[in-house]
């Protein structure tokens, strides 16, 4: 699987379109609206961006099963309205590439899963949250989050003015680092630092982007990998993490790929075959894990044991 993080108008991407009769090629978003240093580097206009823009969707009708297009915030911002996203755009272009959009809505999703090396990897733009899960999309579960979340944006990109639904109200929840008031935001918007800090999804292992945190070189934590390099990625069916010439990514914290390597070094949580980990004091599976960037605190929901992996 090839994964593609935030584009904002550049053409990084191109190195990997040639593999996309062979293997999946996953957009994480975030197509238009370049950055003004990209302006003055290399030369992206709003010109160029809306043309690469349509270079990618050209691919994906070329290679319809193989290659997915995520919706990002700044794509929500012209495909559903203003009131989910108000950020820098294209804002004298606005109605033609609303239209892009919206003529093409068949052709975006939120959420892709996919198994690989046994473990389940669901992308989406920004992260999923349980907080946000749990407000904003009853009777979820990690085996049907993907199909649910595509199946709510279809719906209503489908109704007239997608804006005004409810499915749009939840994709608009921004947390605090994003000039919103939770401490939750949705998969569409949730900032890096909030997802890292929070509670983690601890069965799968996500990959997003919309936060660009280091240069060049994606972040890997035990549950979650922030892609947002400007590079194409990919994931081989070994779960090793490369770049596109075969140079593998390293990793930032911990291994999601081979969590037992962990296992005999000391720490009172170990993981199972699935790879999901469990307390070595009581055995118990119903750990919650905070692990990421900044923190990494794992407490068994049973008998309270704590460590930091
Ligand atoms: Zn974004």
């Amino acid at each position: 699987m090839i994964i593609i993080p935030d584009i904002h108008g550049r053409t990084f991407w191109k190195e990997a379109a040639g593999r996309a009769s062979e293997e999946k090629i996953v957009f994480l978003g975030d197509y238009l609206d370049h950055y003004l240093q990209d302006e003055l580097w290399s030369g992206v206009t709003e010109e160029s961006a809306i043309g690469n823009f349509r270079e990618i969707l050209d691919l994906k009708r070329a290679h319809p099963d193989e290659v997915i297009l995520l919706l990002g915030n700044h794509d929500c911002e012209y495909i559903y309205g203003r009131n989910v996203c108000d950020c820098r755009c294209y804002d004298d272009r606005y109605d033609e590439l609303q239209r892009l959009f919206r003529d093409n809505k068949e052709l975006f999703q939120i959420a892709y899963e996919r198994v690989i090396a046994g473990k389940t990897y669901i992308l989406t733009h920004a992260g999923l949250q349980i907080e946000w899960l749990e407000r904003y999309l009853p009777g979820w579960k990690l085996e049907n989050v993907a199909d649910k979340l595509n199946e709510r944006n279809r719906l209503a990109l489908d109704t007239p003015a997608p804006g005004n639904t409810g499915f749009a109200e939840a994709l608009a929840v921004t947390d605090k680092m994003r000039g919103g008031d939770r401490g939750f935001a949705s998969p569409v918007w949730v900032d890096a630092r909030t997802l890292a800090e929070g509670y983690q999804l601890s069965d799968i292992v996500q990959i997003v982007g919309h936060t660009a945190i280091e240069k060049a070189r994606p972040v890997i934590t035990p549950n979650v990998i922030y892609a947002d390099c400007s590079r194409a990625l990919s994931l081989g069916d070994d779960g090793i993490l490369r770049y596109i010439d075969g140079k593998e990514c390293e990793i930032t914290k911990g291994n999601p790929l081979k969590p037992s390597a962990k296992d005999d070094n000391g720490y009172s949580f170990g993981f199972d075959v699935f790879g999901r980990p469990f307390c070595k004091k009581c055995g118990s599976s119903n750990v919650h894990v905070w692990a990421g960037m900044f923190v990494d605190r794992w407490t068994c929901g049973d008998c309270g044991n704590m460590d930091h992996m």
